[in-house]
């Protein structure tokens, strides 16, 4: 059972999860488990709760699947917090990387992502939903297995809202959308006719990117397929510049959506890629301060050399 404890002066919030102590570690640093012992490989379904959404081919064999996590950090009912988290197991095979999944592969994964927010959103008293993907021991991954989560919870965190009311500000003041108001993004990795590609002028980490829609768009799961496959070839083209660059590093990537329909004129949904180059260290920990320690322009440029090798 979870618990959730405010800190009293801060009001950061801090969820105490015992059940998740007993997850299996695939294994400190390389992640290399052996594919017989990993809960999501092909063969080993009964060591994971039922699908809640099953991808088939035409051999009627899955393909991508999600189910409620075994291990969760927020549980139904708990003391003062309660959610729903689902594991997606994104392909078969054991050890592939998200960048060199085909276009066609991470369109279905990208469909997915969209069934399970929705299916989330209908969930009662959910108020917060956010995807995303810890690739890499020193990422917050346990297995190496691809995988993502969706989660929902019943409380908007503070951080969050926070953001939320700021961006909400801006609009009330400019009548524009934070990432809208930016005529000339700065940092442009890669764009196509939908999406765009680039460093934030404020990255927190080295090698941070930011993949949005080119237009006002506030809720990921409005997206058509078409935007979809579009959005795919972007993601892929910057895994590409990360991956050479920094040779297939442990990563974190999150999908912020809108989760009210209050959200629409203010807030612009958007996906985060952070590679883990670096540990939070204890100036970051004592001040929330982050120390980057490549500016943003060198970083865009330095991707997008790679992109045409
Ligand atoms: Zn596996
Ligand atoms: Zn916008």
């Amino acid at each position: 059972m979870s618990t959730l404890r405010l800190d009293p002066i801060s009001k950061d919030a801090v969820v105490f999860a015992p059940e998740r102590n007993k997850r299996p570690i695939d294994g400190w640093g390389s992640l290399k488990a052996a594919s017989t012992k990993c809960p999501f490989c092909p063969g080993n379904e009964h060591l994971t709760p039922a699908d809640t959404f099953c991808q088939k081919d035409n051999f009627n064999k899955w393909t991508i699947r999600s189910f409620p996590n075994k291990y969760p950090a927020f549980t139904e009912p708990s003391e003062h917090i309660s959610g729903i988290q689902e594991v997606i197991v994104e392909s078969v095979s054991h050890d592939l990387n998200m960048g060199l999944y085909t276009r066609g592969h991470l369109v279905k994964v990208l469909e997915v992502y969209k069934n399970r927010i929705a299916s989330l959103k209908n969930v009662k008293n959910i108020k917060y939903i956010v995807v995303f993907k810890n690739h890499g021991f020193f990422a917050g991954a346990s297995l190496e297995h691809p995988h993502s989560q969706v989660v929902g919870i019943d409380f908007v965190p503070k951080a969050v809202n926070k953001k939320l009311k700021r961006l909400k500000r801006f609009y009330n003041k400019t009548k524009k959308c934070y990432l809208c108001s930016l005529d000339h993004i700065k940092n442009k990795i890669y764009e196509n006719s939908l999406f765009m590609a680039f460093v934030p002028e404020t990255a927190r980490f080295a090698f941070e990117c930011w993949i949005v829609p080119k237009d006002h768009k506030t809720f990921y799961e409005q997206s058509s397929h078409d935007d979809l496959n579009k959005l795919a070839e972007v993601i892929l083209k910057v895994f590409k510049a990360v991956n050479k660059c920094l040779d297939f590093p442990p990563f974190n990537l999150i999908i912020n959506t809108g989760f009210l329909a209050s959200h629409k004129s203010y807030f612009h949904w958007n996906i985060q890629l952070i590679p883990k180059t670096a540990q939070f260290a204890g100036f970051e920990l004592a001040t929330g301060i982050y120390i980057n320690q490549i500016n943003p322009g060198h970083t865009a440029n330095q991707l997008k050399t790679y992109l045409d090798k």
